[in-house]
């Protein structure tokens, strides 16, 4: 998984019409803006510390960090955009909205200033572990195709994304910060595969055109949440992100934006259903925050 999504990633813009997937920040501007207002609200809550940074982890072609940072200046926020991102095609891409952002291959690379952090589907991206009654589940060549060696109840686990989340809890922690971690997912580990391949907008089975298709698998939060922890900064519950959206206010932003531009409502009121649908993005995406003890939560993330 770790080989194909790195080839896929660094070969190719997979967003879009064009491509193989469409995200939230790619659906509306009003997805980025909501991140940026909540990040915003804990900037100046925990008193506009000048040092902090805006970091974003697999930023895509930079729509959120647009939508995000223009929220954010309006409430005073000046401080350094710093992305991490390994794929140079969507480097290039950032580059051309972002001429003055600042790249990393790994968050370990990020000053140890506060963080104001967002990651759109970036964890679901990285690489898990597939076991059958408690065996690494592989993967073999039999008669010219790949093909599973066991089949089972399967369990999932993702050492990749333990070890990304403990990075960030453990940076917040010492430096002070927020993070908005945004993803498909579960509350809690239970058995079942979640791997998934999307090709041209359409799933396809996982096993084919490798590196040629995205490969992602549902986010477990309860790890999250529990790595967060245990690298010492504090978790807060998870929120669908319709219900997120939704309570801070994406109503009252689309009918702004329909104001602005009234020849758009259609449009605006369908990517708004889009995102907070429970059928849609609405209840399978989820909105986890972690922030240091001396940071406020996020707005929105209590039960
Ligand atoms: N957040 C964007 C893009 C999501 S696609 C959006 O919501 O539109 C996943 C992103 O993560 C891409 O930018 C991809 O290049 C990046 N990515 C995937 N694996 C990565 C890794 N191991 N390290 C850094 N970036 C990675």
């Amino acid at each position: 998984m770790e080989a194909c999504n790195t080839y896929y990633y660094a070969t190719r813009d997979p967003l879009g019409a064009d491509g193989d997937f469409t995200t939230a920040p790619e659906i509306s501007q009003m997805f980025g803006e909501i991140v940026g207002a909540a990040l915003a609200d804990c900037w100046m809550q925990a008193g506009k510390p000048a040092d902090a940074i805006y970091a974003e982890l697999g930023p895509g072609r930079g729509t959120l960090a647009a939508d995000a940072l223009r929220v954010m200046a309006q409430a005073g926020f000046q401080g350094d955009v710093h992305f991490v991102e390994t794929s140079p095609v969507l480097r290039a891409q950032q580059q051309s909205r972002h001429p003055n952002a600042v790249w990393h291959d790994s968050l370990a690379e990020v000053p140890g200033v506060p963080l104001l952090l967002a990651a759109n589907e970036f964890l679901d991206a990285l690489p898990i572990r597939q076991t059958v009654d408690g065996i690494e589940r592989r993967i073999e060549v039999i008669g010219g195709h790949l093909a599973y060696d066991r089949d089972g109840t399967i369990r999932e686990d993702s050492p990749a994304r333990k070890d990304a989340v403990r990075l960030l809890a453990e940076r917040i922690a010492a430096n002070g910060g927020a993070a908005l971690l945004i993803d498909y997912g579960y509350p809690a580990a239970a058995p079942g595969d979640t791997l998934q391949a999307v090709h041209g907008h359409r799933f396809a089975h996982v096993l084919e055109r490798p590196g040629e298709q995205d490969l992602t698998a549902h986010v477990d939060f309860g790890a999250v949440a529990e790595a967060a922890r245990e690298a010492g900064a504090l978790a807060t519950a998870l929120v669908t992100q319709g219900d997120w959206l939704i309570r801070l206010g994406i109503g009252r932003r689309a009918d702004a934006l329909i104001e602005a531009q009234p020849d758009r409502a259609v449009e605006i009121r369908a990517a708004a259903g889009r995102l907070c649908d429970g059928e849609e993005m609405g209840s399978l995406f989820k909105v986890i925050g972690i922030h240091s003890k001396d940071w406020p939560a996020p707005v929105g993330l209590t039960e």
